[in-house]
């Protein structure tokens, strides 16, 4: 197995929001790096976005002294042929869309065509790092790693095992992820040993979208405009973007596919409602397409906060997350709650359930209770950590 010291050539799969991110830092901490995209055209965008960030990076003096955004772009090439890309590869992060099928054979050819040293690191959402890696000729050097977006920003990364993982493959993954440079400062690589998909933020942060996407199927009866609904989430004030705006920044179509794989692992009560699902059928994924619940084709989206429509309960959100929290406690994939906390900070700028959660668990399970009984989305049940208040002592 490779040592930290020696990876140098590094390729990222998938050209996308998060690919051009890992492939900035990845040239900011001084791998040579190869991005790879299905097409030319997608490339060269990544390409362009890269630069864009590295110029912004080097304004902030956040390049290494004596070091120019010139320098580091000779360092980034990209191809649209990934067997010939990763032949002198000896990491691999895999940045594609979230789609189980192709990520397994994007996986499965990186691993035939790469040294037999290489890890692969996929960023995946929501899938587990088994299923990515089963079918692969070395699952050993198989890895979850999950940033956030953007990723020169967002100073956390979460790195995961699979069943087949090596505890050496997920060392040198947590090293990776300390190496790589956060413009707000040191990035935050969290070990996580046991696998959960969606690793520790995403299980926190999809299950309050059970609750959003009934949400939007009200509003969306009711003939209810969606800035009234970010309104009533007390957007700007409370949390820096509403439900609306959120999910039209991260691309519905991200939110959707993530819905989808947790319908399969988790529960039916992840089904994607009819407004998200319309959305992504007539392409509307949010900023990147132009479209989504607002309109982005002419910049950021004009958003009235005015007026409330009373139907969403902003505290619902971190009820559900604090629930969530205290299942990945009971599941023994964290054994206190200052890593759920941290990775919430780190990764998302907003504070994680369980400050609050130790003021309201109360409150917040009658409101979960409250809603299952309405809702009937028996998933978002309170667990019996929360109810009594037990995650209280376990701190660490
Ligand atoms: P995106 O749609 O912006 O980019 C995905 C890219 O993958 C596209 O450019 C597409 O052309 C490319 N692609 C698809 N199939 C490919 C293949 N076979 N080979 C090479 N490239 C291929 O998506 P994104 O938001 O960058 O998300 C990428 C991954 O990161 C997903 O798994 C997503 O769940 C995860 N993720 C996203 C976020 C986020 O906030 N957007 C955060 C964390 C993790």
């Amino acid at each position: 197995m490779v040592e930290i010291s020696k990876i140098k050539n590094v390729t990222v799969v998938g050209a996308g929001a998060m690919g051009y991110g890992i492939a900035q830092v990845a040239l900011m901490a001084g791998y040579k790096v190869i991005l790879v995209d299905i097409k030319e055209n997608i490339v060269n965008n990544g390409l362009s976005k890269i630069k864009e960030g590295l110029k912004k990076a080097q304004i902030k003096d956040k390049l290494e002294e004596g070091v120019s955004v010139l320098d580091l772009m000779l360092k980034c090439k990209v191809s649209t042929d990934l067997s010939y890309a990763v032949k002198k590869s000896d990491f691999v992060f895999e940045a594609i869309i979230e789609k189980l099928d192709i990520k397994k054979q994007v996986c499965n050819l990186v691993m035939e065509n790469s040294p037999p040293h290489c890890i692969f690191a996929s960023n995946t959402s929501t899938f587990k790092i088994t299923d990515i890696a089963k079918d692969s000729i070395r699952p050993e050097n198989v890895i979850g790693m999950h940033f956030f977006f953007p990723v020169v920003l967002q100073c956390c990364v979460e790195v995961m095992k699979g069943e087949e993982t090596t505890d050496r493959a997920l060392d040198i993954g947590v090293e990776i992820g300390k190496s790589l440079p956060c413009l707000k400062g040191k990035r935050l690589s969290v070990r996580i040993e046991k696998e959960s998909p969606g690793f520790i933020a995403n299980r926190l942060l999809i299950p309050p979208i059970i609750y959003l996407s009934w949400i939007f199927d009200i509003a969306s009866e009711k003939g209810i405009p969606w800035e009234q609904i970010d309104a009533d989430a007390e957007a700007r004030r409370l949390t820096p973007m509403g439900p609306c705006e959120l999910t039209d920044y991260l691309g519905i179509d991200t939110t959707y596919n993530s819905l989808r794989s947790y319908e399969k692992i988790f529960s039916p009560d992840f089904a994607p409602g009819k407004v998200l699902t319309e959305l992504v059928n007539k392409g509307h994924l949010g900023r990147k397409s132009g479209r989504g619940f607002y309109d982005w084709t002419r910049g950021k989206a004009e958003i009235n906060l005015d007026k409330k429509a009373g139907i969403l309960n902003p505290e619902m959100t971190m009820a559900i997350m604090l629930n969530e929290g205290c299942k990945l406690l009971e599941e023994n994939i964290v054994s206190g709650y200052k890593v759920i906390n941290d990775v919430m900070l780190a990764g998302t700028s907003m504070p994680g359930p369980f400050g609050s959660g130790k003021r309201n668990y109360e409150k917040w399970s009658k409101i979960l209770e409250e809603f299952v009984e309405v809702s009937d989305k028996t998933f978002l049940k309170p667990c019996e950590l929360m109810k009594s208040g037990g995650f209280i002592n376990m701190r660490k």
